[in-house]
């Protein structure tokens, strides 16, 4: 019974570029589902899912909020996700816990910079995906580019089990190449839409294209390739069978499209999120470690086995609180019942379970196996950590965010505002993996890091609505790291014997530079007990200390290994205390020695121009010392320039772009690296950046 259920669950996400028309889409699906009774646009700032105030100010959509509907009897989780890579991590913890995708394009635009970056964190979790190419009412609108794009530029096996049907040069409905009828929109009808046989002007081109989808078809399944080759009837119901199996095995991408701002298409789309896109139980079961004993192990999505749910969301709600968004992979979490957190080893308790539609809430006394909700009342839970049980507990892989880039230094604008700011930036933190905030205690200056200017913007305008701080914002500065660029070994010592107890510790260790994105190691290699294990974590702690602030311009250390080699102890002297301390001498020593540099955060950044902008734009880029990676023709006379350049030097740089291209192009920019800063730049770097 349970597994009828979860196989009619779909956990789905819906990405695209920034205006694709990702939000209306899902709208419009809310709407035919019989969620919203009352249609919002995004224009007018009334969008269900854009519920926070800046989102329907901006029209952007900036939390995911995860929102249920129901489709010839499946139900269906849809987790909104944000366009703009500034908020990566969004999308990035979205695709954690989705099975499928549905990936928006704009049929004039086509393939966008940031379609791709969507792209490349879909592949990297295999996420099964359909596509719908959006806004065939523009002028300019190009379907079949659109298909071709996504097989040149991303590699990718598109077939359109769908065309567009144009009438009076406006488009009119969609053919379904499956079933052979034509979709059309018709607010009448229950769900807003029509199906019809095809009309006689159609069935040339529809059989044309039926036949293409086959042989693409064919290409994934046996069972069809013989069928086509002997020219046997094939049936539907096949067709979706194969179709289905291939999308979720091996990586066909079912194409369709439509203007979801007039209805046109979106019923399509809900019956092949339904037909193709997996449920729970066709993905592969999820991973994790045994929290005791550290073994691999899996959970199945059945509801006979222990819990493992992971928490990929924190938000406060009004009146609510904090509320925990969850996928939970196997077991069941009740309402008022007790949970173990495998990550922090701690007890927590469910208070109540939600299932949110976007600004509105449904109460659930539970959530089992498979479903995506929300729950209340968890204490000692952060984000990506997983809720099990203490009998049998599982340790899911965490989800892994990208350092912050830039920062600015805030102030709150009255003196007495200090301790209210404080509070509110803890809560950010808490919600938003990718948001950092610290406090220099001697300055009494806080300073707020992110991962691009927008991101920073958005946090310092919450700050003013959600929490009433007024805040003056300095210039933002990029967070520049340190690293070393050689093999060293140095030694510290902390002694103070002067009567009374005293403190005793002598540290040698080697440091070693790591890959870029290494982050930090620690292991140790002491001989004959030179230093008892009980102070390995002491040491290891001093270093970490010691690496927040580095010897170049006191930025902090990343991508180093440090080795405790051995030092020395006294019986009576010795504490944890003292080997902390020796550590961090230590540390400090080898890092001056080590050859240290500075480095900055270089960007990949995408500029789609007309060709006649393409050498001043060129130019420009190379004079902010970026190094061009690619240069691409984009649709009609545009061209896609990709550099990586350094974050330091694009403060501020689509004013500039807009004012050399009379605002005719466009750009995003993503985290790239660290790299080494030139040595001749060191220097005055520091002196800006400090
Ligand atoms: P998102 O940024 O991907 O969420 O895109 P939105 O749903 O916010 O849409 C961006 C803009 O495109 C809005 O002005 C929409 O009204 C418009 N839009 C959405 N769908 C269509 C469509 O099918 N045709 C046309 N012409 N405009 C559309």
């Amino acid at each position: 019974m349970f597994e009828q259920e979860l196989r009619k669950a779909r956990n789905i996400g819906i990405v695209a570029h920034i205006d694709a028309g990702k939000t209306t889409t899902t709208e419009r699906i809310l709407f035919h589902t019989g969620k919203v009774h009352k249609l919002g646009t995004v224009d007018s700032g009334t969008a269900t899912m854009d519920w926070m105030e800046q989102e329907q100010e901006r029209g952007i959509t900036i939390t995911s909020a995860a929102t249920y509907c129901g489709w010839r009897g499946h139900s269906i989780n849809i987790i909104d996700t944000p366009g703009h890579v500034d908020f990566t991590v969004e999308v990035e913890r979205s695709m954690r816990v989705l099975d499928g995708l549905v990936v928006v394009f704009c049929a004039v635009g086509g393939v966008q910079p940031q379609t791709e970056t969507v792209w490349r964190q879909a592949n990297k979790y295999r996420i099964p995906r359909i596509i719908f190419v959006n806004k065939l009412d523009r002028s300019g609108a190009d379907y079949f580019r659109c298909i071709e794009q996504v097989e040149t530029k991303f590699g990718a096996a598109p077939v359109a089990v769908a065309i567009p049907y144009y009438k009076e040069g406006a488009p009119a409905g969609v053919v379904d190449l499956v079933t052979m009828e034509l979709e059309v929109s018709d607010p009448d009808a229950k769900f807003g839409a029509r199906r019809m046989p095809l009309p006689e002007e159609l069935v040339e081109s529809a059989n044309e294209w039926r036949v293409k989808m086959l042989e693409r078809l064919s290409d994934f399944d046996d069972g069809i390739a013989e069928k086509f080759l002997e020219d046997e009837e094939i049936t539907s119901e096949q067709i979706y069978c194969a179709m289905r199996r291939a999308t979720i095995e091996d990586g066909l991408m079912p194409v369709m499209c439509g203007t979801s701002a007039k209805d046109i298409g979106v019923q399509l789309l809900l019956n092949a999120v339904v037909d193709y896109l997996p449920s729970p139980l066709d993905v592969p079961p999820v991973e994790g470690i045994d929290s005791k004993t550290g073994q691999k192990m899996t959970r199945r999505p059945s509801v006979d086995e222990p819990l493992a749910a992971l928490a990929f969301k924190i938000a406060k709600e009004p009146h609510v609180g904090h509320i925990t968004y969850l996928r939970v992979y196997s077991g069941t979490i009740r309402k008022n019942s007790k949970v173990f957190n495998a990550n922090s080893c701690k007890k927590d308790r469910v208070t109540r379970i939600l299932r949110m539609h976007a600004n509105r809430r449904e109460e659930l006394e539970e959530l089992t196996a498979g479903s995506i909700g929300a729950v209340v009342g968890l204490k000692t839970v952060d984000t990506g950590d997983t809720l099990t049980t203490e009998t049998e507990p599982i340790l899911l892989e965490n989800i892994t965010f990208p350092e912050p880039v830039i920062s600015v230094a805030i102030e709150p604008e009255s003196k007495g505002d200090y301790q209210k700011m404080t509070g509110a930036l803890h809560e950010l933190v808490k919600e938003d993996p990718t948001f950092r905030s610290e406090t220099n205690g001697d300055l009494e200056q806080t300073v707020i890091s992110g991962m691009g200017e927008l991101h920073l913007e958005i946090i310092v305008d919450r700050l003013k609505r959600e929490f009433n701080v007024l805040t003056t914002v300095g210039k933002p500065k990029v967070a520049f790291k340190e690293t070393i660029t050689r093999e060293i070994e140095a030694e510290g010592s902390y002694v103070k014997q002067s009567g009374g107890s005293g403190h005793f510790a002598k540290v040698r260790l080697r440091l070693e530079p790591l890959e870029p994105g290494s982050g930090f190691e620690f292991e140790e290699q002491v001989k004959g007990g030179e230093v008892p294990q009980e102070y390995f974590a002491a040491v290891r702690r001093g270093v970490e200390e010691a690496m927040k602030a580095g010897v170049v311009g006191q930025y902090p250390v990343i991508d180093v290994k440090a080795i405790l080699l051995g030092g020395a102890f006294h019986e009576v002297d010795s504490n944890e205390q003292a080997f902390r301390i020796a550590a961090s001498m230590a540390f400090r020593d080898a890092m001056k020695r080590g050859r240290p540099v500075l480095k900055e955060p270089i960007m990949n950044v995408k500029i789609t121009m007309p060709d006649e902008y393409v050498g001043g734009v060129m130019q420009d880029i190379s004079s902010r010392r970026g190094r061009i990676a690619e240069m691409e023709l984009a649709t009609g006379n545009f061209r896609e320039l990709s550099a990586n350049v350094p974050l330091s030097e694009m403060f501020g740089y689509s004013t500039v772009l807009r004012n050399n291209t009379q605002g005719r192009a466009g750009f995003s920019m993503e985290f790239h690296s660290y790299q080494q800063v030139p040595e001749s730049l060191s220097e005055m770097m520091i002196k800006k950046g400090a």
